[in-house]
């Protein structure tokens, strides 16, 4: 007797279609017909079961914050670090996990099993990191939340940032964070770098600096993260979120600092929505797009994952924790447009990001989790073009969401049947 049998399922490598039986929240057999009896059974009806979406940058202390206290006028990163900065002082440990269980529950619902999330530590009472510790309490039966130590107003511009930085550490957040291209200087940023790896070293943790958001092509504390991983012995324990800078990098630069990124195998995290709003809004025409060098950096070797990063807070207005909507854009923006490009911005929010998390047991294979999502889809593609409905999100074994279908002809050949075009034509004039 299985828990759960999910049944006709088109697997991730979209080769074959098998039954998915789970039992004590693990994949216990996947083959084409499976007999036994379950507690529970999910016709999957051919459409596509994959490991869960997995965002590996958010932050989750000022998700839903929008309008508090006021609105970002300009759109730009600085009025959004400013208005964090008006927010922090008067919210409370309360509003912040509200807020946040809120978010956890959406994301859920939309097929998300984990996330990472930067908490800002430049707050003296560390309010942020009190209630996101007791979040991701609450969630984790559900959900894998990741915590980040993030110096957001910079770990040496700001007085008291390291000290709360270490608090935050010993309080149990996961990994260490920075911004070295927001301190006072480059020589400033590099030496944050600098400090932040060494205690990320000292401590066994890993490290995901926002590095280098911005347009400036100078800005190139990839180059010092990417020399401190090697120096500390942190292979393949750190991240550069964002690396929009190079986007604007002279082309020979990069074909030096690519190769010493994948020496050291450093993993990078574009946020295609955030990244297309935020940048080049100093150009005039033409105007840079800002994400960082996608294909570049996923052909030489290097783990690229897509983060969603903000959903209404003071950086970003929109957005509804749809990865879907993450791959499309970075799809869009990277111009990413095969049919092997565009399957492989699907794992940029799955197996990719996963990877970069270390999340264990993750994937569609006997011995996984039985952690996965239902999509109306028939393939990784079409999930990105329909930002497929999610049929059952389902979680240790067991169904924690549930979807009906929604009429997607678009999935159909042929006109969709519902529409009687003809009667919109336009009628004949009167004579
Ligand atoms: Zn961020």
């Amino acid at each position: 007797m299985f828990d759960l049998i999910i049944k006709n399922a088109t697997l991730p490598d979209e080769t074959s279609r098998a039954d998915i039986a789970c039992v004590d929240g693990h994949i216990a057999a996947i083959e084409p017909h499976i007999a036994a009896q379950a507690q529970e059974v999910v016709e999957a009806d051919g459409y596509l079961v994959s490991p869960p979406f997995v965002d590996p940058h958010f932050h989750m202390d000022a998700t839903l914050s929008l309008g508090q206290p006021r609105m970002n006028v300009s759109g730009t990163l600085l009025e959004g670090i400013a208005l964090w900065g008006e927010l922090k002082p008067i919210q409370s440990v309360d509003d912040i996990i509200t807020r946040a269980l809120r978010y956890c529950d959406l994301a859920v619902s939309m097929g998300l099993g984990a996330i990472r999330s930067h908490v800002d530590v430049c707050d003296d009472d560390l309010k942020g990191v009190q209630a996101l510790l007791e979040v991701k309490k609450q969630v984790a039966p559900y959900l894998d939340l990741q915590l980040v130590a993030f110096p957001q107003d910079g770990v040496l511009r700001d007085p008291t940032a390291m000290q709360n930085l270490l608090r935050a550490l010993d309080m149990g957040v996961d990994i260490v964070g920075g911004i070295p291209h927001f301190e006072r200087t480059m020589a400033d940023g590099a030496e944050s770098v600098r400090q932040l790896c060494e205690i990320a070293a000292e401590r066994g943790l890993m490290v995901d600096m926002h590095c280098d958001e911005s347009d400036d092509p100078l800005s190139r504390h990839i180059e010092t993260l990417a020399f401190e991983t090697r120096r500390l012995g942190l292979q393949g324990r750190v991240t550069g979120s964002h690396l929009t800078s190079m986007h604007s990098m002279d082309n020979y630069y990069v074909s030096k600092l690519i190769p010493l990124m994948v020496e050291a195998g450093v993993h990078a995290i574009p946020n295609p929505l955030i990244n297309i709003m935020l940048q080049g809004r100093h150009d005039t025409y033409p105007k840079r797009r800002g994400q960082t060098r996608v294909p570049q950096l996923r052909d030489a070797g290097i783990t690229v994952g897509f983060g969603s990063d903000c959903v209404m807070d003071p950086w970003y207005s929109l957005g509804r924790a749809d990865m879907l909507d993450v791959a499309a854009m970075g799809l869009h923006v990277g111009q990413l447009s095969s049919r092997a490009d565009m399957a492989w911005c699907f794992d940029a929010v799955t197996a990719n990001s996963a990877a970069i998390m270390g999340l264990e047991g993750y994937g569609i294979a006997k011995g996984n989790k039985a952690n996965m999502v239902l999509l109306q889809a028939q393939d990784k593609i079409e999930a990105i073009r329909l930002r497929a409905h999610r049929l059952a999100v389902i979680r240790a074994g067991r169904v924690i969401a549930r979807n009906a279908p929604v009429v997607t002809d678009l999935m159909l050949p042929g006109r969709p049947p519902h529409v009687n075009a003809a009667s919109y034509a336009p009628k004949p004039a009167k004579t």
